[in-house]
């Protein structure tokens, strides 16, 4: 499994930045081995039947980073490019983000190699079932809890909690988070990434005495957390001047609507054809002159080609991994942008999927308000404890956040000691 890990490109990346970090924290050989590379990995075969009487077979993942805190977490991508590297590498950010934020979990990511958007619901649906059927002996609720990522949507998360608890032979909420709210799902939720990466982005830029009125933002995907984090940003009085989808880009100097944009979109499954402003490449999207660039799509689309082109004065990486080991280098050696790195940035997602799983385990559900007020103040303490460290140890604020969530990891692993 290691050896196959190690040619994935996503996956070394994760490993370099990681490596950097152990650097700073001055660990041990084998501590670092431990804390890098994934403690189950799984590879599954999915036989389903098509709607025209055919049986495809699919290739699904399940990465699981490290138990020594709780149950695992994270999300489940449906992509035609997902691979096990990948997974495990979207596994080892997730670990260091729980850590970073004080949530009692390992990370976790799965995928299932397909393109959702080119097969019926019918067909997505059959797909996510035989997904959860083969994960049953190695999921739970107090041992790996699955969430919506690229993809995925809480209809998905419904399918997925519908067939672990017809196992289970009674209803299991707590098995998957992200759900709709009629089935145990949280109020929140669904915005929280995006309002997440929102309130950050507000904060950071009034530190550094923006008003929101002069901000301009670009933002690359416009999916669940690029359309919420739009939403969020216009909402607290910034114009969103482009946003993208995988069908290219749409920019409007004087301001995109985002609220018709996300009808448009939730209409017709994509921005293609949509009028509403002038159509550019994703790759020009990134190089707009704004106040705020957020990739809130794949991995890798600020790299060594292009890292010195971006205008933007803060990066908000609101999907994970976007950034790579060289381009963080240069902009790192540029230093004129501002980084809010991906364990920070998109981090109020699973802070919210774990009020949910609590909400669960507990039968008693909170207030929206309650929810917001919560994640706020989560997201403020992690912010403070990244700037602190990134002053104390004269940083890049993306090792400062790397080395927070690390040193929590490996200081939990040496206090449980190795077994037996
Ligand atoms: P999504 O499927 O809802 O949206 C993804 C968007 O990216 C879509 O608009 C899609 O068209 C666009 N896209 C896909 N390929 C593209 C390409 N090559 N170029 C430009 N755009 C492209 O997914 P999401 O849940 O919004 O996730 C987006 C990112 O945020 C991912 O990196 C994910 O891991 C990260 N993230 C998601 C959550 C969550 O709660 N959903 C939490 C934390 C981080």
């Amino acid at each position: 499994m290691i050896s196959s890990l190690n040619t994935s490109p996503v996956f070394s990346m994760a490993c370099r930045q990681f490596e950097r970090a152990a650097d700073l924290l001055n660990l041990p050989t084998d501590l670092r081995e431990r804390l890098k590379y994934p403690k189950r990995a799984m590879s599954v075969s999915l036989p389903v039947r098509m709607d025209n009487g055919d049986v495809r077979l699919f290739e699904g993942y399940r990465v699981q980073h490290h138990l020594t805190m709780g149950p695992t977490k994270g999300g489940l991508r449906f992509h035609p490019d997902v691979c096990l590297g990948e997974v495990a590498a979207l596994a080892m950010w997730m670990s260091w983000k729980c850590a970073l934020v004080g949530l009692p979990y390992g990370g976790a990511k799965g995928g299932i190699r397909f393109d959702p958007a080119a097969h019926s619901q019918a067909e997505v649906e059959r797909i996510s079932r035989r997904f959860m059927q083969e994960m049953i002996p190695f999921v739970g609720p107090n041992v790996d809890v699955m969430a919506p990522d690229v993809g995925s949507n809480p209809q998905v998360m419904a399918w997925m909690m519908d067939t672990y608890s017809n196992h289970a032979g009674h209803s299991v909420p707590a098995i998957v988070t992200g759900k709709p709210v009629e089935i145990g799902g949280s109020l929140g939720r669904l915005e929280a990434t995006g309002r997440g990466v929102a309130y950050l982005v507000k904060r950071y830029l009034e530190g550094a005495g923006y008003k929101m009125g002069q901000v301009s933002v670009a933002i690359q995907g416009y999916g669940n957390v690029g359309s919420q984090a739009a939403l969020g940003l216009s909402g607290y009085g910034a114009k969103i001047i482009a946003i993208s989808d995988v069908s290219g880009a749409y920019y409007d100097p004087s301001g995109i609507d985002v609220h018709e944009a996300l009808r448009y979109g939730h209409l017709h499954k994509t921005l293609d054809g949509w009028n509403g402003a002038e159509k550019i490449t994703n790759e020009e999207l990134l190089e707009l002159e704004c106040t705020v660039l957020i990739p809130a799509a794949l991995e890798r689309v600020i790299t060594s080609e292009n890292a010195s082109r971006i205008k933007c004065k803060f990066l908000a990486e609101a999907a994970n991994g976007p950034t790579s080991n060289e381009a963080d280098r240069i902009l790192e050696d540029r230093g004129d942008v501002e980084v809010i790195p991906d364990v920070l940035c998109n981090s109020g997602g699973v802070i919210v999927s774990y009020f949910e799983w609590v909400q669960d385990i507990q039968s008693f559900f909170w207030e929206h308000d309650e929810i917001l007020h919560k994640l706020f103040s989560i997201l403020d303490k992690a912010r403070y404890e990244v700037e602190c460290q990134k002053e104390t140890l004269g940083v890049s604020r993306r090792m400062a956040a790397l080395t927070l969530g690390i040193s929590k990891v490996a200081r939990a692993k040496e206090l449980r000691g190795l077994f037996p």
